[in-house]
């Protein structure tokens, strides 16, 4: 039994006996944003040349170097959306392999969530129009002007 005098605000967690830790704390399994490929975080880390491990982490699939919060951060399918989204205009999916992040989101039976929010957020962007639906409304302008009479030299 220790002696050590407990501060009530700062109790280490190893002090307490109803804290067991489990595998799936010390190490939880975490999902590579990029593929999809899911093992736990230990098999992300970077040994660095000096030995010591690197802050940022590495995908052993697919090789992508991200932080260890984009890693660890707790997301649902639609958080995940939204967050492919936002990533988007940064060449998201220029950066991934498509054909197995969409095979990966398949098997987990995401896909259909992640496409359905993916498409709505999608929608919410107003779209510039293109320069043969510019054309083509000059086109119509400039024949309501003609039938009014304007225009004609
Ligand atoms: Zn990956």
């Amino acid at each position: 039994m220790s002696k050590r005098r407990r501060n009530r605000h700062s109790k280490p967690l190893v002090d307490r006996p109803e804290v067991r830790f489990t595998y799936e704390e010390i190490d939880p399994k975490v999902m590579c944003p990029y593929c999809l490929f899911e093992s736990p975080l230990s098999h992300f880390k970077i040994i660095l040349a000096n030995g010591k491990e690197s802050k940022r982490k590495k995908c052993p699939d697919c090789g992508t170097i991200m932080f260890q919060e984009t890693l660890t951060r707790e997301m649902s399918v639609k958080e995940f959306a939204n967050w492919v989204f936002e990533y988007m205009p940064y060449g998201f999916w220029q950066k991934i392999d498509f054909q197995k992040f969409s095979k990966r989101l398949q098997e987990k039976g995401i896909a259909r969530e992640f496409w359905d929010e993916y498409k709505r957020l999608k929608g919410t962007i107003a779209r510039e129009p293109s320069y043969s639906e510019y054309m083509n409304q000059q086109g119509r302008e400039y024949a309501r002007k003609w039938n009014r009479g304007e225009g004609r030299e």
